[in-house]
């Protein structure tokens, strides 16, 4: 008999698997559901180990819960989906990670300690004093 796989808990585009841990914001203007959503994404990155974690193309469960996603994508004025998406496959390439690609909190957490800062994060991210990947702390 073959054992059943654990279900992925929770699905997340490469952009936020990296970044949500090092972020020194508690809230963001996009309402309570999002923000309690975003905190336990969160701490799930930070400190749990064997939560399954699927890296998403796309909208994944955070977009969901955010205002500025509608009509299937990204609707940010810093970026629209087209943007997210070119931002996310570089760090998707930069990880070494792959869509639909199924990990651990744990290993998704050992691997981007070890590759942060990427490139982008030193010339091109606008988050940067808010991250503190840039702040000179890249523990999460
Ligand atoms: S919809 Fe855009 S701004 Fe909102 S969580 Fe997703 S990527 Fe971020
Ligand atoms: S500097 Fe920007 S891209 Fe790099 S981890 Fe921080 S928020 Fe993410």
């Amino acid at each position: 008999m073959t054992s059943k796989p654990s279900p992925v808990e929770v699905r997340l585009r490469p952009h936020h698997i990296m970044c949500q841990p090092y972020m020194i914001l508690e809230t963001f203007d996009r309402g309570e559901a999002f923000n309690s959503l975003a905190k336990h994404i969160k701490e799930v990155l930070e400190s749990q180990e064997e939560t399954l974690i699927e890296v998403t193309q796309g909208v994944d469960d955070l977009c969901r819960e955010c205002p500025l996603c509608r009509d299937g994508g990204c609707r940010s004025p810093d970026g629209d989906e087209t943007e997210v998406r070119k931002w996310d496959a570089i760090i998707t390439r930069d990880l070494g990670i792959s869509y639909g690609e199924r990990q651990t909190a744990g290993y998704l957490r050992t691997l981007t300690r070890r590759k942060v800062p990427l490139k982008l994060c030193l010339t091109k991210c606008r988050w940067r004093s808010v991250c503190r990947v840039m702040l000179g702390n890249s523990t999460p």
